[in-house]
């Protein structure tokens, strides 16, 4: 079976885990700290909570920014459920902005026409949840520019995103946004088998992001809010949640990030190679914008939507276990007893129905992907 994702692990990312199992913490330990500053390294971000994934991780940044009941969210409905669901957990409503054909990214358009309407009803969104979709990121600097004209926050979910850059600045850099997200769940660019970060260059709201991440409870002497009556004292101050990574995982991140950048050119090799055999074919989300680096995360190719159910089935039927992302939020049950309506946001309808992600990751081989790329020339040229 070639599947459209897999992790990529060795003798040391399992020597770096059973380390891990063999030192004095399991939790809270020293790895989970040094994975944090690694990726802060990474992406030039000044803080990073690491935490038990990337779903917590946006709903963390979401409560960090103050969001509650009263507040609207907006953000992609051609993502993944968690990018709207993180808004949703702290009360708050959520809206839908269609996406751009070409890139499957949220089309800024759309956003800025958008926010002039609801500034006018007096409707604005407290934050914009962007989705680097793929991990190609969209345009950071015509979506900052908005966000400062009509006063709301920026989360990217960068789930995609490792180690992409957009103007030659890495994804998560703090540039552009208020906090960006990465997941390390196990099909992601690099894994903690679950896991995720919110990264921030934000000092107050790194800690409030650490203190929401464990229960709301502090340890730190300096942030105490009242008298420090000796060494057992610490303070609830807070609701949070148990969202703490644990030490295993960090260990396995920790790894993992020594061979990011062979896993970068990896996914850049086998990128480049569906696009030279396939560019005769079919067309892809993605465009040649040469302000951003993709992260290469997923190749979504797109196939006329007549075509597409027939072409998923002979690749599944052949073990080739293609996927699809994603389909419309909107059109979730549960969204819909939400009132949402999948149609009114028909780009994300047109681009989900020519939707198929072919297999990617670090390790997969030219015979793998000629059998992927056979099986495509075979159903959509005869
Ligand atoms: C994977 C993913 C998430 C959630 O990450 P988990 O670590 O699985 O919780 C959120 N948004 C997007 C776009 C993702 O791909």
């Amino acid at each position: 079976m070639i599947p459209y994702s897999k992790q990529t692990i060795d003798e040391d990312d399992i020597q770096s885990v059973v380390d891990a199992l063999r030192s004095s913490h399991l939790t809270q330990g020293s790895r989970v700290h040094d994975f944090e500053q690694a990726i802060c390294k990474l992406t030039t971000a000044n803080y990073a909570v690491a935490v038990n994934s990337g779903t917590s991780a946006l709903h963390i940044a979401c409560l960090a920014l103050g969001v509650g009941p009263q507040d609207c969210v907006w953000t992609s409905p051609l993502s993944f459920v968690a990018s709207s669901n993180c808004a949703l957990y702290c009360g708050a409503s959520v809206d839908f902005i269609d996406v751009e054909i070409k890139t499957g990214n949220i089309d800024l358009n759309v956003l800025a026409d958008k926010l002039a309407t609801a500034k006018v009803n007096n409707s604005l969104p407290k934050v914009v949840i962007p989705v680097h979709l793929c991990g190609r990121p969209c345009d950071l600097e015509k979506l900052r520019a908005l966000s400062i004209e009509y006063g709301f926050k920026i989360i990217e979910d960068a789930c995609h995103a490792l180690g992409a850059t957009y103007m030659s600045s890495s994804i998560g850099s703090g540039l552009y946004s208020d906090i960006s997200v990465f997941s390390f769940h196990a099909v992601k660019n690099i894994t903690t088998a679950e896991g995720g970060i919110a990264v921030t260059s934000n000092r107050e709201m790194a800690d409030k992001m650490r203190l929401i991440s464990s229960h709301g409870i502090t340890k730190s002497p300096d942030s105490f809010v009242n008298e420090n009556e000796g060494q057992w004292y610490h303070e609830q101050q807070l609701l949070g949640f148990n969202y703490r990574m644990n030490e295993l995982s960090a260990a396995l991140g920790l790894s993992q990030l020594n061979k990011f950048s062979d896993f970068q050119i990896k996914r850049q090799r086998a990128v480049d190679y569906y696009k030279n055999k396939l560019s005769d074919v079919c067309d892809w989300l993605g465009n040649n914008d040469p302000v951003v680096i993709s992260a290469n995360h997923l190749f979504v190719i797109q196939v006329d939507r007549k075509k597409r159910k027939s072409l998923f089935e002979t690749l599944r039927n052949n073990n080739v276990w293609v996927q699809l992302h994603y389909m419309n939020i909107a059109s979730q049950p549960f969204y819909q007893q939400l009132g949402f309506n999948a149609q009114e946001y028909p780009n994300t309808s047109r681009v989900s129905e020519q939707s198929i992600s072919l297999p990617l990751y670090p390790n997969i081989t030219t015979d793998e992907q000629d059998i992927v790329i056979a099986l495509i020339k075979q159903e959509l040229c005869s």
